[in-house]
């Protein structure tokens, strides 16, 4: 009962208007990222070095969304993470998927490290609350999932995005013909 007080507590409401929502989630889920490695430190769980090179992976991987992936973006990228085809296909319904004419051989470094850091912060939360099992360290598992499903869906709607333009130019293109 606690935990649901916590988390449904009185707020501050701040005009979201006109604002990105999913930049605005993106933007939430990486200062929870940031919050939850200091409560790591507060339960000893990661120590300051730890720290230190979680964070600096965490705030180089939201820059990282901010400015680089958006000009990544495309089409034909063998960079699964940056290929929009690969993106936009849906996995489970082939009649609304495309298959890459081309290899995902090459890795995004930042992409990357993001996937590794999260897997790994999760795995050291799940580890330490086996090890007699916390209610606060089991609020920082949902907290770090919420967080993880914020940043995939900043990244799928900046993919939107690009193929939202694409589409756009396109349709001048074909209006430029007429
Ligand atoms: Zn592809
Ligand atoms: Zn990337």
């Amino acid at each position: 009962m606690y935990r649901i007080l916590s988390e449904c507590g009185a707020q501050i409401r701040t005009s979201l208007e006109g604002i990105d929502y999913f930049i605005a989630e993106g933007g939430r889920a990486f200062r929870t990222i940031l919050d939850l490695l200091k409560e790591l430190l507060k339960f000893q769980v990661l120590n300051q070095q730890e720290i230190k090179y979680f964070s600096a992976i965490i705030l180089q991987c939201k820059q990282h969304l901010r400015a680089d992936f958006k000009i990544h973006i495309s089409p034909d990228s063998k960079v699964a993470d940056h290929c929009q085809t690969f993106a936009l296909s849906d996995s489970l319904h082939p009649e609304f998927a495309v298959t890459c004419q081309h290899h995902h051989d090459l890795v995004c470094v930042t992409c990357e490290q993001m996937k590794d850091v999260l897997s790994s912060l999760m795995k050291t939360i799940q580890c330490s609350s086996n090890h007699g099992l916390t209610d606060s360290l089991r609020d920082l598992q949902s907290k770090l999932q919420n967080a993880m499903q914020g940043i995939t869906n900043v990244k799928r709607h900046l993919i939107r995005c690009r193929n939202q333009n694409l589409i756009s130019l396109t349709r001048y293109n074909i209006t430029k013909c007429f």
